[in-house]
């Protein structure tokens, strides 16, 4: 497929829709043109998605592929309690227009990517094509949320409590499995081919105020726990048998496994939170604690009062074998 065709194909796909009344310029210019509501600041997240990093054709569909690629950026504005408007896409694909690399395949891609965006009401508002030897796909999400009041990691406090939305573990389950050559059926329902961003869940947080902080959940509890009490300057103490740990997983996983795109967060103790949010599952894991040493900043409480500190081994990209 010749570049030019691949550009109007993208713009016919991407073609705007009602909701999107805040891009006032899409693909066809130099730049695209957004809108901010009064009183709201832009929210500009980026990922980049690489071939045998995060991602094996053999192993995800392409719709699936294009879909975790937007889920990483939406899962990053829902972190923030804001508003997803518009993403931009770069991607290069092996050899354009060479028969060895499938049409069907980029058409899969899109599919999978503009379905997702257009169930947040997200429009595809720019981007690049380039050969590269492998697939690499950048994202670009920007959104919104109310001036200064959008969450932010920094702002946990000792005595605060921390929640997760969801399950954990789920994701890397299906990524052992994966490895171990199983064979895995990529259903709509399975968390690690089409996770959804809990966009609502931060929202609903954000608007009444009641998170101190907010990360989601991409490198894994161990990792994105530790961020909060690095940017926040304090520790924290998990309870392992509070984890809500998903079906088919196990602990370790939930611990450490990665690309859940569940939110983590943390609300005062007086804070009252419902069992669910936006029909998502919240549960209290641990509390905040004092400040102390990053390195031994997470501890996990035993049912018999023991104490240990948790490693951070979160999530790796899987390697090439
Ligand atoms: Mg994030």
């Amino acid at each position: 497929m010749r570049e030019r065709r691949l550009i109007e194909r993208i713009r016919k796909l991407a073609k705007p829709h009602a909701a999107s009344s805040l891009v006032v310029q899409g693909i066809g210019d130099d730049c695209a043109i957004l809108q901010l509501p009064p009183g709201r600041q832009l929210l500009v997240t980026t990922d980049l998605c690489v071939e045998n990093v995060h991602f094996r054709r053999k192993w995800h569909p392409a719709p699936s592929v294009g879909h975790r690629c937007l889920a990483r950026g939406l899962s990053d504005i829902a972190a923030m309690g804001g508003t997803p408007v518009a993403c931009f896409l770069s991607l290069g694909i092996p050899t354009m227009g060479s028969p060895t690399f499938p049409q069907p395949w980029v058409d899969g891609f899109l599919r999978g990517l503009l379905d997702l965006a257009q169930s947040f009401h997200v429009q595809l508002a720019g981007g690049d094509i380039s050969s590269a030897a492998e697939v690499v796909a950048d994202i670009v999400v920007t959104g919104h949320a109310p001036a200064s009041k959008a969450i932010l990691r920094s702002g946990a406090r000792p005595g605060d409590r921390i929640y997760v939305t969801g399950s954990l573990g789920g994701s890397a389950a299906v990524l052992h499995q994966l490895l171990a050559a199983k064979r895995v059926r990529a259903t709509r329902s399975s968390t690690h081919f089409y996770p959804q961003p809990r966009i609502q869940v931060g929202q609903w947080l954000q608007k009444r105020g009641l998170a101190t902080a907010m990360i989601d959940l991409s490198d894994g509890l161990s990792v994105d726990l530790s961020h909060i009490c690095e940017e926040s300057r304090v520790s924290a103490s998990i309870s392992p048998k509070k984890i809500p740990v998903a079906e088919g997983s196990r602990l370790e996983l939930a611990l450490h496994g990665g690309e859940d795109y569940e939110l983590l967060f943390t609300a005062p103790k007086s804070a009252r939170l419902p069992a669910h949010i936006a029909g998502v599952a919240v549960t209290e894991i641990g509390t905040i604690g004092n400040p102390q040493n990053y390195s031994s900043a997470i501890q996990i409480l035993g049912e018999n009062g023991s104490i240990q500190s948790l490693p951070q081994q979160g999530w790796e990209h899987f390697k090439r074998r």
